[in-house]
């Protein structure tokens, strides 16, 4: 029997990924770091740039980080483009949201000194106009804004949902569910805004799952760009009776008959 494991021999996977860069990331990026897990971070470089601030329905002001705070926050997680503005693009011609999109992309890079690969859609609007965009603008993914509610990784990578949202009453109980889960290839994906956390006083209900996930042994913690990366190597390996190849630039993780093993970018393995 044949089962595909993330890297390292790992069965699980976990990822956060959190929007807005707002102040309260700092306190969130300290709990993933205790953890030592990874997020994503999908940030508009105009709004961090404005120092952009809002007051929620709570009374709370919202407050974009700004560059200077940004640099060094996200050390060791991903950082996403998230577009420029933030705007609600169903009125947007196709120039317009590849200019929101190219502009972040680049401003981001040069920010961060790094490759920006992965967009997440602001508010919930997306179409396949926006999707054409994504690919032209060379990002890998995009994460729209629906839950998938089950630990079955994505397969399009352009209509990525994340598993739940951080405010759905279910977080708690698929928390406990994903621990337990034997699904192949399970991953848990949370999704939201740390301001959201002092609003709803949700900062020790989160900090409780990320220890219970932090601490669990067959749970690899990735960034959704490296989960995309691997799910697509794995996509592109041919898996039979008789051997595995793989076709991709990266390691590929496999339990067969109760024994692990590392199939090397290129390398075929002989199952006989
Ligand atoms: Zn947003």
């Amino acid at each position: 029997m044949i089962r595909k494991f993330y890297p390292y021999g790992k069965k699980k996977a976990f990822n956060v990924t959190y929007d807005d860069g707002v102040e309260q990331d700092v306190r969130f990026v300290e709990l993933l770091n205790k953890y030592n897990l990874k997020g994503t971070f999908n940030l508009n470089s105009a709004l961090m740039e404005q120092e952009f601030e809002w007051t929620h329905e709570s009374g709370l002001v919202v407050k974009r980080l700004n560059q200077k705070e940004v640099a060094s926050l996200y050390k060791g997680h991903e950082v996403a483009s998230h577009t420029a503005t933030h705007p609600y693009m169903d009125n947007l011609t196709k120039e317009e949201i590849l200019r929101e999109l190219s502009w972040d992309k680049r401003r981001l890079e040069e920010i961060f000194s790094e490759e920006v690969s992965g967009f997440a859609v602001p508010f919930d609007y997306y179409s396949e106009l926006i999707e054409e965009c994504v690919k032209e603008c060379g990002f890998e993914y995009a994460r729209i804004s629906e839950e998938s509610l089950c630990f079955s990784p994505q397969s399009d990578y352009y209509n990525w949902k994340a598993t739940v949202f951080h405010l759905d009453d279910s977080l708690e109980e698929l928390a406990e569910r994903f621990v337990r889960s034997d699904s192949e290839l399970a991953l848990f994906q949370i999704v939201g805004h740390s301001y959201d956390l002092d609003t709803e006083d949700k900062w020790e209900c989160i900090e409780n799952i990320l220890r219970r996930i932090g601490n669990n042994s067959d749970v690899l913690s990735m960034t959704t760009i490296e989960l995309v990366r691997y799910l697509r190597a794995m996509d592109k390996a041919e898996i039979t009776e008789e051997y595995i190849e793989n076709n991709s630039e990266e390691s590929l993780w496999f339990l067969v008959d109760e024994t692990l093993c590392e199939v090397k970018p290129k390398a075929k393995i002989s199952l006989k």
